[in-house]
């Protein structure tokens, strides 16, 4: 998703107290940020940021950041999140590329990676956060019993999620093609394009990965 560039957007986030400006200088050091020792989840590509609220919002034991490439989209959560009185919740914006310049070993829990972007020409599966290239990345940073939780609406990119996955040598849990009417659904919570691709009755697809 990349909205159309709203005007001052850049400057909203580059000024926002929700947003981790310099988040290099917080690898190994994200549990001071928060002020306690609970668990850290991070959803990458967060858009606008409804799933990682609510998870906020429900969670108050666990200390979520959202990280986001895009500052006219941040903005949109930032809007958000300025109406709600939460310690749990910062926001980066950054591309998770370089996600390993900003996370040390075993300081992440959980990474939810929610209806991410396809990428659907072969040259950019690189790109795609469910690649080899981004596992081996997560791989360094999650802790030892952590999980990475993928949603899409899109067969491609999940069966291609599939597969690099047992490339990357990850095994996995809690399979579905149908999300909405499995066993799973229970405590689901909805993103935006969640929401969108539901009401146009398509089916969501989700899976859970570990390393252990
Ligand atoms: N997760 C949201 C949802 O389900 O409603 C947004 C989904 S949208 C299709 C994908 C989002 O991921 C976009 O906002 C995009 O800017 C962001 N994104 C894509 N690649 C990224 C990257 N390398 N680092 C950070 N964010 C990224």
């Amino acid at each position: 998703m990349r909205l159309r560039n709203i005007k001052g957007s850049k400057e909203m986030v580059a000024n926002s107290e929700f947003v981790i400006q310099e988040p290099k200088q917080y690898k190994g050091k994200w549990h001071s940020l928060f002020g306690n020792q609970n668990p850290i989840h991070i959803e990458i590509g967060m858009g606008k940021g409804k799933f990682i609220m609510e998870q906020a919002i429900r969670n108050p034991n666990i200390n979520y950041i959202g990280i986001e490439k895009y500052s006219s989209v941040l903005l949109r959560a930032l809007q958000k999140r300025e109406e709600c009185e939460l310690e749990n919740l910062y926001f980066i914006r950054y591309d998770a590329e370089y996600i390993n310049d900003i996370f040390d070993v075993e300081e992440i829990e959980r990474i939810y990676l929610n209806f991410s972007d396809p990428w659907p020409k072969e040259r950019h599966a690189k790109r795609r956060l469910t690649s080899k290239e981004f596992l081996n990345r997560y791989h360094h940073f999650l802790k030892k019993d952590g999980l990475v939780v993928f949603k899409t609406d899109n067969r491609e990119l999940f069966d291609f999620s599939v597969e690099e996955v047992k490339e990357a040598g990850w095994k996995m849990k809690d399979i579905t093609y149908d999300l909405h009417k499995s066993e799973y659904f229970d405590g689901n919570i909805m993103t935006e394009y969640e929401e969108k691709f539901v009401a146009e009755g398509k089916p969501i697809h989700r899976f859970t990965i570990y390393r252990n």
